[in-house]
């Protein structure tokens, strides 16, 4: 979560000096308590400072990060992801697989005209279809993708820690990145603007590393 301005001051003020009470820290920053009340909830709501009753607030000491865990907890999602290898979910699991192969990819994005996500479809899926019998040239990977709303997706703005977090729990390689909004129909969809792969985290290991 980022603080805003205020709350940033709010936070090195009773760092400096705890505890504080509401009033005491009002007349610091020369605004009305009843102004900084909502800055001042979501401050002990988000567990930055703690609020004890008739005594004020107190700074919650973080445990001291790694450099390295600073470094992750700051690079963007958006500054890291790749071109997304995309198809639409007509084309036929032969096609599919050529596409891997072209785009050097393991997994696919699936979409629609408007760029708008569907689905998944990864090697394994592929693998899978053809151990029955069906024609790899007629079945659309429509029938075999992993489908929305299943789809394990990440922001531009989200943390590279935070999408490893996603990579690893939910044991997949590629988080299609999205932009949500809602559509002239009032439903939400997320427009895919790239992805973001464990390839992609390996590469910012070596570089942090080198
Ligand atoms: P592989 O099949 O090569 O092991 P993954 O581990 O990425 O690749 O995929 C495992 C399964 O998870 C597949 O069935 C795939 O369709 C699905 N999958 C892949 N990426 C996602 C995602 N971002 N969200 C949800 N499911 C996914």
């Amino acid at each position: 979560m980022r603080l805003s301005e205020r709350q940033l001051k709010i936070v090195e003020l009773v760092k400096s000096s705890s505890p504080m009470t509401g009033e005491q820290i009002a007349s610091k920053l020369k605004l009305t308590r009843a102004t900084l009340r909502p800055d001042l909830a979501i401050l002990t709501m988000t567990g930055v400072l703690e609020a004890r009753p008739r005594v004020g607030y107190f700074y919650k000491e973080e445990k001291a990060r790694s450099p390295i865990a600073e470094k992750m907890h700051q690079l963007r999602v958006g500054d890291f992801k790749s071109m997304a290898a995309a198809v639409k979910e007509n084309i036929s699991i032969y096609d599919a697989v050529v596409s891997m192969f072209t785009n050097n990819v393991g997994s696919l994005i699936v979409i629609n005209e408007k760029r708008e996500l569907r689905g998944m479809v990864s090697r394994k899926d592929i693998l899978k279809a053809t151990l029955g019998k069906i024609d790899l040239h007629q079945v659309p990977i429509g029938v075999i993708m992993t489908r929305m709303p299943n789809i394990i997706m990440v922001t531009s703005d989200e943390s590279v820690l935070d999408a490893a977090r996603k990579l690893v729990q939910h044991q997949i390689d590629t988080l299609p990145v999205v932009e949500n909004y809602i559509n002239e129909e009032g439903n939400e969809v997320y427009e895919v603007v790239g992805r973001f792969t464990k390839t992609n985290i390996t590469n910012l290991f070596v570089e942090l590393g080198g």
